[in-house]
């Protein structure tokens, strides 16, 4: 059904520069296509063609070689564009209920990495290169095209040419439909947390009814009556239990994430007015109260009928999913937690659980995999910029020491929204090389660094730059040995 490339056209491998990247040779319709990169360390894309109108819609230089025409071209926004439309499998298509990963990229350099680890796991495992939340956007100065261009340039450069999926995260704003969606995404995260309601988790009942009298019910497109009579008292058998939904836990659900589903039916409804060829996440993970499971009921049931079409839902779930670190909680009850919403899943849906804020935390994916047959979709985002960093301290220590005093300066202002328990007094204001070189295994230091990225980059994002361009390859190796101990337990399951 997808594009596939043809085989490969190997009289153009003579063709190749010195910098060439040898596994982005690809060839398809009548084109080889590689990328290369030059002594002063940018890239370009080469393509060999028999005649020059191959290279329609690129923005470069042609010339003639031995009897074909070979054209060099930057590697601007504008040829990336034209690049996705030349090769169909580096532009961003659903994946449905596909088991499938994402792989947040801050500084636009980690694809490849990415790809290894896929190439290296080899399973059914769907990716999502492009993905970038709005919050990190705005702190990174990075835009959703640019979040898309780097992964296709990154996809390309390490010879993917699997689809790809494209992931606009965390949309919390009706504008944040508009500026994503005009660059091309394939998969839209709906994130209505401002609109969740914490009060409602502890509330009185008098208060409960209060706060469900003034939902906005014309948003919903319903009442309180009709509503109340539609969940209190009904019973959902699952597969191994059934879960009761009670008049008070019904009220108290809807008083909880009532404002929420009127919000994201509205980002949705924009969503759908744009008419392109995407699908939905919608998730609520990044709240103060973990999702219980009559709320996941009423939530999900809430969305179907007021008629959203979702390929996965994130809940929160039980104990703590701190940035960048292992699972904190108790195991045995996640693991009850996991098995419970992916029955609902499979019993409301079928639909995709999601895991979010999900990098490092090996312990819990043999545990959701397994739960959900494989009907998952693992979102990781800051964990890849935690582990370029490992390049900085192994190749400039000083600059690592610069970069860890301003983290260490500027984290109360870079902890606001993010969950984490980093004690910054526990980390050495005068890293020895060694203690340098251990600061991401440590979890004080490496929270901090985690969350320090947006005042990291805007003082030292020029040197840094830098030393990752020059250390491409051991990037690369860093990045794909902590993706492979990411995707591994997923493999069996992946369908
Ligand atoms: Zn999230």
């Amino acid at each position: 059904m997808s594009a596939r490339p043809d085989e490969l056209d190997r009289s153009a491998t003579a063709l190749r520069g010195d910098g060439a990247y040898p596994e982005s040779q690809v060839s398809y319709g009548g084109s080889t296509y590689w990328l290369e990169r030059s002594a002063d360390g940018a890239k370009r894309l080469v393509t060999v063609a028999d005649d020059e109108s191959a290279f329609r819609g690129f923005s470069g230089t042609a010339e003639p070689i031995e009897g074909r025409a070979r054209f060099v071209a930057d590697t601007t926004p504008d040829n990336a564009e034209a690049l996705r439309l030349a090769l169909p499998w580096l532009n961003p298509s659903r994946f449905g209920l596909h088991t499938s990963a994402g792989f947040g990229d801050r500084l636009g350099l980690a694809t490849p990495g990415h790809v290894r680890a896929l190439k290296t796991v080899g399973a059914a495992i769907n990716p999502v290169f492009a993905q970038q939340s709005i919050r990190e956007m705005g702190r990174c100065r990075r835009t959703p095209r640019d979040v898309l261009d780097d992964a296709t340039w990154g996809a390309f450069q390490a010879g993917w040419t699997q689809p790809v999926g494209g992931d606009a995260d965390h949309l919390e704003q009706l504008e944040d439909i508009d500026d994503t969606t005009a660059a091309g995404f394939a998969f839209y995260t709906l994130d209505p947390k401002a609109e969740v309601d914490p009060e409602a988790e502890h509330a009185d009942p008098a208060t409960i009814q209060l706060k469900v009298e003034a939902l906005d019910w014309a948003g919903l497109d319903s009442d309180l009556v009709t509503f109340t009579k539609r969940y209190a008292g009904e019973r959902i058998d699952l597969e191994h239990q059934a879960i009761e939904l009670d008049e008070e836990s019904v009220l108290r659900a809807m008083a909880k994430y009532g404002p929420s589903l009127a919000h994201s039916m509205a980002m949705y409804r924009r969503l759908m007015e744009k008419g392109i060829d995407c699908e939905v996440e919608f998730a609520v993970d990044e709240t103060d109260y973990p999702t219980k499971p009559a709320e996941h009921i009423v939530v999900v049931s809430e969305l179907k009928r007021l008629g959203m079409h979702f390929v996965s839902f994130a809940p929160r779930y039980v104990g703590r999913f701190e940035k960048g670190v292992e699972y904190i909680g108790d195991i045995d009850e996640l693991q009850r937690d996991f098995e419970i919403h992916a029955e609902i899943a499979r019993a409301l849906g079928p639909y995709k659980l999601s895991l979010h804020s999900g990098s490092d935390k090996f312990s819990t994916y043999p545990l959701i995999a397994a739960a959900t047959k494989g009907l998952v979709h693992l979102k990781t985002a800051g964990t890849s910029w935690a582990e370029a960093l490992r390049v900085i301290a192994h190749n400039d220590p000083d600059l690592m020491r610069e970069v860890l005093a301003l983290a260490l300066t500027s984290f109360e202002a870079n902890r606001k929204s993010y969950h984490l328990s980093c004690d910054p007094r526990k980390i050495p204001t005068d890293p020895t090389d060694d203690e340098v070189a251990r600061l991401m295994d440590v979890v004080d230091s490496r929270q901090v660094l985690h969350v320090g990225y947006g005042a990291i980059l805007e003082e030292f994002g020029t040197q840094m730059y830098r030393v990752w361009n020059a250390n491409e390859e051991e990037h690369y190796g860093i990045i794909a040995d902590h993706f492979v101990k990411h995707l591994t337990p997923f493999a069996s399951y992946a369908r």
